[in-house]
């Protein structure tokens, strides 16, 4: 692509081209039949996974990380996060849907200029990497001219991470902004086809409305030959009528990315398992902010594929042990409430740890199409992997159950080695040449602007948000003696 080679030269790590071993590690493979390695070395040749097994013969002038202690495992793939919202890091954590969208589509979303979506995009562009996901789909959808485009994909390619930009504007209807002849300049300038550093998604949701206005841009999608992605399932924004449109007209396909898709009737979940498309998950966000309970309850009982994400780091992180533990919380929750219900009791948990680890490798690799090439270590694949060790930490040992050990007791600070494409980005539980010191200023900047320009009023309104007036229970018993606890007045 046109760009590239300018804006990685400046991270070149010191050992490219030469090849890693990590040793002696315990290496989840997430190959088809999920085989578990226990002091199995991995070799990186290139930008590939050139063999995997214990005692490796490796090249001359290898370089060695000692992987024992450590899980290896597949780079993790986040299918669904605004990276541009990263600049407001943490600022809408007492948000609802409602809240946010009245920020950012209705109120402050047309603040942003080109700057602050370069500055958002590189600070959470290098988080992902810090935190093991080698491969982030930027659903960016506060493009609102291709000078915002042209800082989006700025930032992603000053960044030595795995990237999809999934163009989106909400500040224009997306048969306006994907049929403008600028749209098409700014893809054929900055795209090309099987790239697989950086790839390209249409971004936009289906409002229901029968006229089906949506239509040009799916076919947009289509003559580009990129897949489309869409929150669907959303309480109160979109619902059935989207996916029976988008399923109607021919739209639905094994590469449609349905996100969320929390409050779907059976039908919907009938027509994408029928057309082969998989379903975005982001349990944190769905949890909080209000789209409908994390559907993989329901999503398993279709056999719909599922890919993890993290949504937005104006509420939450860009971590995904954070996505594994909670959506396999969320769905254990729902499978005893439900039984619950049925004056039943759960014995057995369905879903397993196991299975989350393939969502947040396997299932993202096989929702990008990239199933081929990436979400797992086998001999052939691009090498994208991360080691999970931090010899200073109780939590990382005793490792008996590896699935339970990454979703349950491992976290963002245990990621000691993470490679992309056989780039080593981070090694000793630290950044390798990734520029967190201009995205820190750049972040400073863009949140200064937007501070004076909101005024503080409106700053610390959005980030206030009033809350419910509580209603107190009334309490058949009166205490009137604390220390002891005895009660009267019955
Ligand atoms: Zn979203």
């Amino acid at each position: 692509m046109t760009d590239q080679a300018e804006p990685r030269t400046a991270h070149q790590p010191e050992h490219e081209g030469q090849p890693v071993v990590l040793r002696s590690g315990l290496v989840l493979t997430m190959d088809d039949a999920h085989t578990v390695l226990r002091d199995a070395d991995v070799l990186v040749v290139g930008d590939r996974i050139e063999a995997v097994g214990a005692g490796l013969p490796v090249p001359a002038g290898t370089l060695e990380v000692d992987a024992r202690g450590g899980i290896v495992m597949p780079g993790m793939i986040d299918t669904h996060r605004h990276l541009w919202q990263t600049a407001m890091r943490g600022y809408g954590a007492d948000w609802t849907l409602t809240q946010y969208f009245v920020w950012y589509y209705l109120e402050w979303g047309r603040c942003f200029r080109p700057e602050d979506i370069h500055a958002g995009n590189l600070l959470g562009a290098i988080e992902a990497l810090d935190a093991g996901v080698t491969t982030t789909v930027d659903w960016s959808h506060g493009l609102q001219t291709t000078d915002h485009a042209d800082a989006a994909v700025d930032a992603l390619q000053a960044v030595p991470g795995r990237f999809v930009l999934a163009y989106g504007n909400i500040a224009a209807g997306p048969w306006e902004w994907s049929g403008s002849p600028e749209f098409r300049t700014f893809v054929e300038r900055r795209f090309t086809p099987g790239d697989r550093m950086l790839g390209l998604q249409l971004a936009f949701d289906v409002t229901g409305d029968p006229a089906f206005p949506e239509r040009a841009a799916f076919e947009v999608a289509r003559d580009l030959g990129v897949a489309v992605t869409t929150h669907s399932g959303v309480w109160g924004a979109t619902g059935d009528d989207s996916i029976r449109l988008i399923h109607e007209n021919g739209f639905a396909t094994p590469q449609t990315i349905y996100v969320h898709s929390a409050t779907l009737s059976a039908d919907s979940y009938h027509r994408i398992a029928a057309t082969g498309g998989s379903v975005s998950v982001s349990t944190e966000s769905e949890q909080s902010a209000g789209q409908g309970y994390p559907p993989t309850f329901r999503l398993r009982q279709h056999d719909i594929p599922v890919s993890l994400s993290m949504d937005t780091s104006v509420w939450w992180s860009g971590d995904l042990f954070t996505a594994m533990r909670t959506t396999l919380s969320a769905d254990r929750s729902r499978e005893h409430l439900d039984a619950h219900a049925k004056g039943e009791t759960v014995t057995h948990s369905a879903l397993r740890a196991e299975q989350v680890v393939h969502w947040a490798t396997r299932g993202g690799a096989r929702a990008l199409g990239l199933d081929d090439v990436l979400g797992s270590i086998e001999p052939g694949k691009q090498a994208d992997l991360v080691l999970i060790k931090n010899d200073e930490s109780p939590a990382m040992t005793p490792i008996l159950n590896p699935y339970g050990h990454v979703v349950f007791q491992a976290q963002r600070g245990d990621v000691h080695t993470v490679l992309v494409n056989g780039r080593l980005v981070k090694r000793d539980l630290r950044l390798v040449g990734t520029g967190l010191a201009q995205a820190r200023a750049e972040v400073e900047r863009t949140v200064e602007y937007l501070r004076s320009t909101l005024g503080e009023q409106a700053w610390n309104a959005g980030m206030n948000p009033d809350i419910p007036a509580r209603t107190l229970l009334d309490n058949p018993y009166t205490y009137t003696d604390y220390a002891s606890g005895s009660t009267h007045g019955q």
